[in-house]
């Protein structure tokens, strides 16, 4: 029935460059999206606005539902188009759409609201609204008009075409990915993290994410598990680099050389400064964790002090005021929550200590990872020179 989506996006900040780089940035996205989708699409931008054309049938459902995974929408307004063939035509046309799209019609209540952007159309806005409401009304006895506060708002707008819409499906909002630079996601197996991504992107923050594995003591299937959830997440957030860095040997040392209640605080620190290197090396301009305060001992107040004080760069925590269950419908709706679950170790429930520390003392904690003086420098490097980097998205 539709062969045409309109793409309505906030425009609070759109204006001058900025425009032409959000609006490039929202059709790169919604290429991205329609990728995953049946049929072959135009996406172009005419007058100001941006279009999603189908070239061939395609997937009603499944086209929204991706149209939804782009940030930046805020609406998406399936579309008819007609060639202007005079206005008898086009009230048969505006007839047929009512009929088409709004089956059960009884008591309800309509305006049409048109825009001639056309300026050589013969008649103007309000002979428009004022002759196709007459048209509507005349068909469909059972509707009546209110111009306040309709039941059903018939757009008509007088273009080279003539586009005929009535529904605005929400699209997530935020801003096009890509429009606010990068960041390093520090992505594990667990709810939040994801879910961190997920928020940040939301933004228009390109996102790479660094995952610390400790092979034996976490296994492959843990592995694939975060490649999993970063696939889930790229839906969103465009292909993710996931650099995948071996920290079996750091964590052994902290394990043999410091005091195990400090074990998680000290592991942490050595995460935030390797995933910084790799930022840096990669222009991230931040670096983002799940966490939140007070969730666990090593998300006191006290130990993300000592964990961010090992960071120049900023560290975005988006999940930091969230509730557990506010963390965890976010994921059920991105669809995270189910991987997450999954029941395989991550490498810190391996080394935990059974009493950790929540109130760390940042001297005490360095004092303690003077033990590592000899070795740290020499495993860090080891640890970075086992970078694997996975390309991951859903095309
Ligand atoms: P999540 O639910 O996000 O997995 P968590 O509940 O396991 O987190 P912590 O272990 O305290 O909580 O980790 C806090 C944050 O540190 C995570 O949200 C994540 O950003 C980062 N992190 C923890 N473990 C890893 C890991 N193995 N690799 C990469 N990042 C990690
Ligand atoms: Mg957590």
């Amino acid at each position: 029935m539709f062969s045409s989506f309109l793409i309505k996006y906030g425009e609070i900040g759109v204006k001058g460059k900025n425009r032409y780089i959000f609006e490039n940035a929202l059709m790169h996205q919604i290429r991205y999206a329609l990728k995953r989708c049946e049929g072959e699409f135009l996406v172009h931008k005419a007058e100001g606005r941006v279009y999603v054309d189908a070239l061939s049938d395609f997937d009603y459902d499944e086209t929204v539902e991706n149209l939804k995974t782009v940030f930046g929408i805020t609406g998406i307004c399936p579309m008819k188009f007609a060639e202007d063939e005079g206005f008898e035509k086009l009230s048969k046309t505006v007839v047929d759409y009512v009929a088409e799209v709004y089956p059960n019609r009884e008591g309800k209540t309509f305006k049409v609201h048109a825009r001639r952007s056309r300026k050589s159309y013969p008649l103007d806005s309000m002979q428009i609204n004022a002759q196709l409401g007459g048209v509507i009304l005349d068909a469909y006895p059972e509707l009546s008009v209110d111009v306040h506060n309709p039941d059903i708002t018939v757009y008509v707008e007088i273009r080279e075409k003539i586009y005929l819409y009535s529904q605005i499906i929400p699209g997530p909002g935020g801003m096009p990915v890509g429009t606010n630079g990068k960041a390093m996601l520090l992505l594990s197996g667990g709810i939040d993290s994801p879910v961190a991504g997920y928020l940040v992107s939301k933004r228009g923050v390109k996102i790479d994410a660094v995952y610390f594995h400790a092979p034996p003591y976490t296994s492959e299937r843990a592995k694939q598990k975060v490649v999993d959830l970063a696939r889930k997440v790229s839906k969103y957030c465009g292909p993710i680099y996931l650099h995948v860095i071996n920290f079996t040997d750091i964590q052994l040392a902290i394990y043999e050389k410091c005091p195990h209640d400090e074990l998680t605080i000290i592991m942490r620190r050595y995460m935030m400064k390797i995933a910084e290197h790799i930022a840096k090396e990669t222009d991230c301009l931040g670096l983002i964790t799940g966490e939140s305060i007070g969730q666990v001992a090593s998300q006191t107040m006290a130990s993300l002090a000592c964990t961010n004080e090992v960071c120049t760069l900023p560290v975005y925590r988006p999940c930091i005021g969230m509730d557990k269950q506010e963390i965890i419908s976010v994921s059920e709706k991105i669809d995270t929550y189910e991987t997450s679950i999954l029941p395989f170790e991550d490498c810190c429930t391996i080394f935990v200590a059974k009493h950790p520390v929540t109130k760390p003392s940042l001297d005490i904690i360095k004092k303690h990872e003077h033990n590592l003086d000899d070795c740290i420098d020499k495993l860090m490097d080891e640890a970075l020179s086992t970078k694997e980097t996975i390309i991951v998205s859903v095309e």
